[in-house]
C-alpha cells in the first residue's frame, strides 16, 4: 500500500516533498512516490469553475489538479477580491486531500485579466503586433500577471504564438502577425509574464501557456466540405513550410523563454495520416508533441488540452483519451460535467483508470505527466503559498497600468494614408465624429472581454476614442453615429468603422469546422466579412463629403476591405485594430501629442478574394504591404 502522511505536527520533520529546502526534482519524486492512480489521474484532470463552484468537495472527493475560467466563466462576484475569494475557497478543498496537492487555476488573460470586471485591458495580439515593440509587451504581460496573480490564477492560456495567414480566420486578432520573425521577436510576452527562471513563485508572477500547438493561424479556408473554415481546420501546407510557419515560434518559446505549458491546436495536418486516411488531429500527434516538442526541442514543462479538444479524435472516448494520452498530452482540459454538458472530466477519470488498468496506457507515461504538472505546481511556490497573495491587488486596474494601456492603444496605431498632412488634428478645430465604434468601448475591446465573445455592451472602465478626441479638441464636437446630424461648416471628420466582437468559431465537435465569425451562442454569423457595413459606408461618404478633411479609423481584429471609391474620399486611414479600453491613446496620436510609429503586422488586402495574402506571396498585389505605415512627428 501507499503511504499517506497525514499534515505533519508541529515539530515534526517536514517529509520531503514539504520540504522547500530540497530540489525540486527530488519532491516532485517523494510526492509522485506517494501517490495513488486516483491522485495521479486528478492531477491530469482540469475542471471547469462552473463545474465546481456549488460544490467545491468535488475537487477534494476527485483529487482535481486543476480548474479553468473559460471565457466569461466568472464569480458572481466579479471584483479582484470576488475572485480571490473564489479561488482560495477551491484551493482549501484541495488542500483537504490527504496529500494536500495544491490546484491550480487557469484563465484566458489574453489581453490583460480581461474577464474580470476592472481590469486593465490592453490592445488585443494584432495591435501589439503592429507596435514593433517587444519591451512594452513585456511590459504589457508582466501587468497582466500581475494582475492575474493578484486575483487568485496562477496561470494564463497566454500567449497565442500563432502566425496568422488568412486574415478571414476568428482568430487573427490573436496574432501578432503573419510572419513567423514578427511573433517571435513578441515572445518577451512570456517572460513578461513568468519571470526570468526561478521568479514563479512571486506574486506578480503567472505560469504562461504558449498556444496552439501548432499550425492554428494555417488552416485553409476551403475544406473541401464547402466554402468555410478557417478555424480548427487543417493545416493544408507542406511540413517544410508547416516547420517555418507553425513549428518556429515553437523553438525560442521554449529554449529562450522556457514557457512553462503549451496548448495543442484544434487542428489538424494532412501530411500525415493516422491509419484510417484521417488527417491527423493535433492533440493526437506523438509525433509532433512527444518527437519533436518534448523530444527534439527537449520541452519540460507539461501540454495542456484544449477546450474538449480531444473529441475530435476519431474513434470511440476512450480511443480519444488513449490517443492524446499517448501522444503526450499531459493534462486534459475537460468540461464541462452534466448537467451542463452529457460528459466531461468526470467520464475523462474512469476512462483514464481503464486505460491504464488495461496497459493501453503506461504508468510510466502518467507519471511523467503527473511530473511535469507537479514540477510546475513546485516552482510556481504554491506548496508553501498555495493560498492568494494578495501583494498587488489594489494595483488592479490602476492608473500607472491604464497609463500603460494608453500607451500601447497610441503605439499600435497604423497610418495607412495621410494626404497632405490631415494628421495630426489641431486641437482648435472642429471635429464632426461618427461610425459604428467611435463611442464604444466595447467594440474597441473584441472579444475575451468579460464574455468569450465579447460584447458590444460590455461596460468597461474606459475611455472611447470619443472621449479621447472631447478632451484632445478645444473646439466643438459633434458626434452622430450614422452621420444624420447636420454637419457644420468648417469641421474635420473622424469616422470611426469596424467589427463588432467576435472569438474564434467552432461547429459540431467532430463535424466540418466552418468558424469564420461565430455570432453569439456559437451561431454563425457568415454575412460578417472583412467588408464595412452599409451604415459605416454611408457614415463615411456622408462625412467625407461635407467636412474640410475626413480621417476613417478602423476599429477591427484584422484588415477591413476599403473600396477604391471610398478610398478616394478619404484623407487619412489609419488601422486602430481593437485598442482595448483606451480610447484616449487613440487620440493622442490623432492629434500630435504621439507620433504616429506603427507598422502593419499583416497584409491589408484590397479584397476578401485576394486571402490568403501574405508578404512573399508571388503576385503580391496588396492594398498595403505587411510592414506598412506612414509616420508623423
Ligand atoms: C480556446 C483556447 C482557450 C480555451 C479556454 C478554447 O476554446 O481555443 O484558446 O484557452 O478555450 O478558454
Amino acid at each position: 500500500t501507499l503511504l499517506q502522511p497525514t499534515s505533519p505536527a508541529a515539530g515534526d520533520e517536514p517529509l520531503p516533498y514539504q520540504d522547500p529546502t530540497q530540489p525540486t526534482d527530488v519532491r516532485v519524486a517523494d510526492l509522485l512516490g506517494r501517490m495513488t492512480l486516483a491522485e495521479k489521474i486528478g492531477q491530469m484532470t482540469q475542471a471547469e469553475r462552473v463545474d465546481i463552484d456549488a460544490d467545491p468537495s468535488l475537487i477534494t472527493e476527485n483529487r482535481l489538479g486543476s480548474v479553468l475560467s473559460g471565457g466569461g466563466s466568472v464569480p458572481a462576484d466579479n471584483t479582484p477580491e470576488g475572485w480571490a475569494d473564489m479561488v482560495d475557497r477551491y484551493q482549501e478543498a484541495a488542500l483537504a486531500t490527504p496529500l494536500g496537492i495544491p490546484l491550480l487555476y487557469g484563465v484566458d488573460s489574453v489581453h490583460g485579466h480581461s474577464n474580470l470586471l476592472g481590469a486593465t485591458v490592453f490592445p488585443h495580439n494584432i495591435g501589439l503586433g503592429a507596435t514593433r515593440d517587444p519591451a512594452l509587451v513585456e511590459e504589457i504581460a508582466h501587468i497582466t500577471a500581475m494582475e492575474t496573480r493578484a486575483t487568485g490564477p496562477q496561470w494564463a492560456f497566454a500567449p497565442c504564438v500563432c502566425v496568422a495567414r488568412d486574415d478571414r480566420w476568428g482568430r487573427t486578432y490573436e496574432s501578432f502577425g503573419e510572419t513567423p520573425r514578427l511573433v517571435i521577436s513578441m515572445e518577451t510576452a512570456i517572460d513578461g509574464l513568468q519571470g526570468k527562471p526561478g521568479q514563479l513563485d512571486r506574486p506578480d508572477r503567472v505560469l504562461a501557456s504558449a498556444k496552439h500547438f501548432a499550425g492554428d493561424g494555417l488552416t485553409a479556408w476551403d475544406t473541401g466540405e464547402g466554402d468555410y473554415t478557417v478555424d480548427q481546420g487543417i493545416s493544408q501546407v507542406s511540413r517544410e513550410e508547416f516547420e517555418k510557419l507553425a513549428l518556429s515560434p515553437y523553438v525560442p518559446a521554449v529554449k529562450e523563454h522556457h514557457v512553462g505549458s503549451i496548448m495543442p491546436s484544434f487542428s489538424s495536418v494532412d501530411w500525415t495520416e493516422d491509419g484510417l486516411g484521417n488527417p491527423v488531429k493535433m492533440h493526437a500527434s506523438e509525433e509532433l508533441i512527444t518527437g519533436w516538442l518534448k523530444g527534439e526541442q527537449e520541452f519540460e514543462g507539461f501540454v495542456i488540452s484544449d477546450w474538449r479538444a480531444i473529441r475530435q479524435i476519431p474513434g470511440t472516448y476512450a480511443e480519444k483519451v488513449e490517443a492524446s494520452v499517448n501522444a503526450g498530452v499531459d493534462m486534459f482540459m475537460e468540461p464541462i460535467q452534466a448537467p451542463n454538458n452529457p460528459t466531461g472530466w468526470d467520464e475523462f477519470i474512469p476512462t483514464l483508470t481503464q486505460l491504464v488498468e488495461d496497459g493501453d496506457v503506461s504508468m510510466a507515461r502518467i507519471d511523467d505527466a503527473v511530473s511535469r504538472i507537479l514540477t510546475a505546481k513546485f516552482e510556481l511556490g504554491l506548496f508553501e503559498n498555495p493560498m492568494t497573495d494578495r501583494t498587488h491587488l489594489g494595483k488592479v486596474g490602476s492608473k500607472a497600468h491604464h497609463q500603460v494601456a494608453r500607451r500601447a492603444a497610441a503605439q499600435s496605431q497604423v497610418l495607412l494614408r495621410n494626404k497632405q498632412g490631415t494628421l495630426p488634428l489641431k486641437a482648435k478645430q472642429d471635429v464632426y465624429v461618427a461610425g459604428s465604434n467611435a463611442d464604444n468601448i466595447g467594440n474597441q475591446a473584441g472579444g475575451w472581454t468579460l464574455t468569450w465573445q465579447g460584447g458590444s455592451t460590455n461596460v468597461i472602465p474606459g475611455t472611447t476614442i470619443l472621449d479621447g478626441i472631447e478632451k484632445a479638441a478645444n473646439g466643438d464636437v459633434v458626434f452622430s453615429e450614422k452621420a444624420t446630424k447636420q454637419v457644420p461648416r468648417k469641421s474635420v471628420g473622424v469616422v470611426v468603422v469596424g467589427e463588432t466582437p467576435y472569438a474564434e468559431g467552432f461547429g459540431d465537435v467532430g463535424g466540418p469546422q466552418w468558424a469564420y465569425d461565430p455570432g453569439d451562442n456559437g451561431v454563425p454569423r457568415p454575412e460578417q466579412t472583412m467588408e464595412l457595413s452599409d451604415a459605416d459606408t454611408k457614415a463615411v461618404e456622408k462625412v467625407c463629403a461635407r467636412t474640410v478633411s475626413c480621417t476613417v479609423l478602423v476599429v477591427s481584429g484584422r484588415p477591413m476591405v476599403i473600396p477604391p471609391a471610398l478610398l478616394r474620399q478619404t484623407d487619412a486611414l489609419v488601422a486602430s485594430w481593437l485598442p482595448g479600453s483606451e480610447g484616449a491613446g487613440v487620440a493622442d496620436v490623432l492629434y500630435g501629442r504621439r507620433p504616429f510609429t506603427g507598422k502593419l503586422p499583416v497584409t491589408w488586402p484590397r479584397t476578401v478574394d485576394q486571402e490568403p495574402i501574405n508578404v512573399g506571396d508571388a503576385d503580391y498585389d496588396p492594398l498595403y504591404p505587411y510592414g506598412f505605415g506612414l509616420r508623423t512627428r
